[in-house]
């Protein structure tokens, strides 16, 4: 290795690679399942999954026959960011239909003990500047946050057209407007409707034999159940004192839940399959005179910083400086504007795997600096490329296996937990009694209610978006509307950019929908409409530019950033990535392009 470079290169690495790609493809091999996703089951109440909210009362009203500007669907951030940047291009009347008793999504379902969100507050709170405040942390709790989520409902007046515990069921154009129909009965008609209901709504659980037999006390993870744990987010959950606790699932967020169980529970097993990465946190309070010192403007820089630094990109300073952005700030080495621009795609990607490597190395390193048993310190070690699964980040998780009424089970070699009995877990052929068994085994991953069929969108003539869909493929302009249903808008992840900080993309998505909306009525367009041929040619320069991580996620260990092991495809994303993206958005915007829904359609 060259003194000169700490790093090393792929020539002279200080490692043997070919090892460690042999240790990959071992770890991945012993993981794949022939049944991929089918391995799953959706959460059901026999499990302690409830349909139902458990966090209000449920309340009961006539159905509501009425009219406003804009139906949303869904309360999460995303919901939100659309209501107020359509409040903010003037509508009066804007109905967020929501599941839930309030708003939050993903952090009004998740209260589970130790939740945080793993991306730095400043950053991944939206609307920090509007409502007016700074998180108290670097990395929020979940309750500040579901907190802030209303904060946005009162400062946008939100509130006041809302319903919550109610389901949209079906959505339909119907003599130029929408008709939102519930399962309330309701029927709200509407100029403009947005679909923001979220991915990651539909806990699963794994399809373990015997899972029906189990006589113990079961829940999943976004349903928590304090009257049996006690304590609450915080923590102290002193039900479990003489209790033997099952936790199934190591992602992010058994990650955070873990270090409350192993400190609370009379013994924790914590079955693992795939050991996630687990790089430093270093949460701290906010500093009172940084958080005084802020100038206008200056959430959106930090967020665009961020975004800069983890997708690959390099900025004079690193305003958040935590591990996303030094694992950003290693992996970037090669970004394009820099010594290496004249790579060839190979030499490309050797650099790449050569720091990945370097990454991974200094996170397993992490591991037996931290665990004190050895061997358990090898079974917890990620063997893997740093993007197959979603880093996490905790100064307390590996610390928990140093306890002694904490064991780590690995499963790996048997797909999973093999078999569930009356009182015990079982894999290899060993037993484990417990009294309770959490799953925190994720969700059903990418499937929003309308790709699945569960809300169906009938636009002109009755047609339906998904059939339509169904032939020809998944046809938006930039991800947001589609010919033949005009003023339905899309939010997340479809036919866009990516990006880990989620609340970032969703907020230009809004910000996006609220300027074409606010165009249209400037111009008194009464329908927001692409041509066929302008969602076309975006489906053609989506499939054009995706990035081929083809042999990438082949390789990859299982899990559902690549269908299981079985990569159903490329990822259809926008390869220049999220900051050309919203770029590409805001040029479309001020200039000509945005006739293309403005235009001949109306
Ligand atoms: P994940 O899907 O990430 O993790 C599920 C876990 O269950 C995996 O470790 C999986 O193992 C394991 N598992 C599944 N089946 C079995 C089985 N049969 N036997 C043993 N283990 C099994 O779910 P999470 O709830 O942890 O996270 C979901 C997503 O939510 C994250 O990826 C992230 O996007 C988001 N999240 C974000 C947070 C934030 O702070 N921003 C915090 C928490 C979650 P294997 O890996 O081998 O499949």
């Amino acid at each position: 290795m060259s003194a000169l470079d700490p790093l090393g290169t792929p020539d002279e690495p200080g490692f043997d690679p070919e090892a460690l790609r042999e240790r990959y493809r071992r770890e991945r091999d012993r993981r794949i399942r022939p049944d991929a996703g089918e391995q799953y089951r959706r959460a059901e109440a026999e499990f302690g999954y409830y349909a139902e909210d458990p966090y209000v009362t449920p309340v009961s009203r006539e159905p509501v026959r009425d009219q406003v500007d804009a139906v949303v669907i869904g309360g999460g951030f995303g919901g939100l960011l659309a209501g107020a940047r359509l409040r903010q291009a003037g509508l009066e009347r804007i109905r967020i239909i929501e599941k839930g008793g309030d708003f939050g999504g993903t952090w009004y379902w998740n209260r589970y003990p130790g939740i945080h969100c793993d991306i730095e507050s400043y950053v991944y709170l939206p609307l920090l500047e509007e409502v007016g405040y700074v998180p108290r942390w670097k990395y929020a709790p979940g309750e500040e946050i579901r907190q802030h989520a209303m904060a946005i409902g009162r400062t946008f007046d939100l509130y006041a057209d809302a319903f919550f515990q109610t389901g949209v069921r079906e959505v339909r154009w119907d003599d130029g407007e929408w008709v939102v129909r519930t399962d309330r009965d309701d029927e709200v008609r509407a100029t403009y409707v947005v679909v923001s209901n979220g991915t990651l709504d539909h806990p699963k659980l794994p399809d373990v034999p015997g899972i029906e037999d189990f006589a113990g006390h079961t829940f999943h993870t976004s349903r928590w159940d304090y009257g049996y744990t006690g304590g609450d987010a915080n923590g102290g959950l002193t039900g479990l004192a003489d209790k033997r606790v099952a936790v199934i699932g190591t992602g992010a967020t058994a990650i955070q839940v873990v270090p409350h169980l192993g400190r609370d529970a009379g013994h924790l097993y914590v079955f693992q399959r795939t050991p996630s990465s687990v790089d430093v946190r270093g949460n701290r309070p906010t500093d009172p005179e940084w958080a005084a010192s802020l100038e206008p403007g200056w959430q959106a820089r930090r967020r665009e910083n961020f975004q800069a630094f983890v997708t690959g990109h390099r900025e004079e300073v690193d305003l958040v400086d935590d591990a996303w952005t030094a694992s950003g700030r290693l992996l970037g080495k090669i970004v394009p504007t820099d010594a290496n621009a004249h790579l060839e795609p190979p030499e490309w990607e050797r650099i790449e795997e050569h720091l990945d490597f370097v990454k991974m190395n200094e996170l397993r390193a992490r591991v037996d600096a931290v665990v004190q048993d050895p061997a358990t310190a090898e079974l917890l070690k990620p063997w893997y490329r740093y993007g197959c699964k979603r880093p996490t980040f905790s100064d307390e998780y590996l610390q928990t296996f140093n306890r002694p009424d904490v064991t780590v089970v690995d499963t790996a070699d048997h797909g999973g937990v093999e078999r569930i009995t009356e009182n015990a877990i079982v894999v290899g052929g060993v037993e484990y009694e417990v009294d309770c068994i959490v799953f925190a085994t994720g969700f059903a991953v990418g499937m929003s209610d309308v790709m699945t069929g569960r809300l169906p969108v009938h636009g002109r003539d009755g047609k339906n978006l998904l059939h339509s869909w169904a032939t020809g493929g998944v046809r938006t302009l930039h991800g947001f509307c589609s010919n033949g249903f005009p003023n339905l808008f899309h939010l997340g992840s479809l036919q866009n950019a990516p990006s880990v900080n989620f609340t970032h993309v969703l907020d230009e998505q809004a910000v996006h929908i609220g300027e074409v909306v606010a165009q249209a009525r400037r111009r008194g367009v009464k329908c927001v409409e692409p041509t066929a041929a302008a969602e076309r040619a975006w489906a053609e320069t989506i499939l054009a530019s995706s990035p081929d991580r083809g042999r990438y996620d082949v390789e990859c260990t299982p899990g559902y950033y690549n269908g299981e092991g079985k990569p159903r495809g490329p990822r259809l994303t926008y390869g220049p990535g999220p900051a050309a993206f919203h770029r590409l958005l805001r040029e479309w915007r001020s200039g000509d392009g945005i006739n293309e829904v403005l235009g001949d359609a109306n």
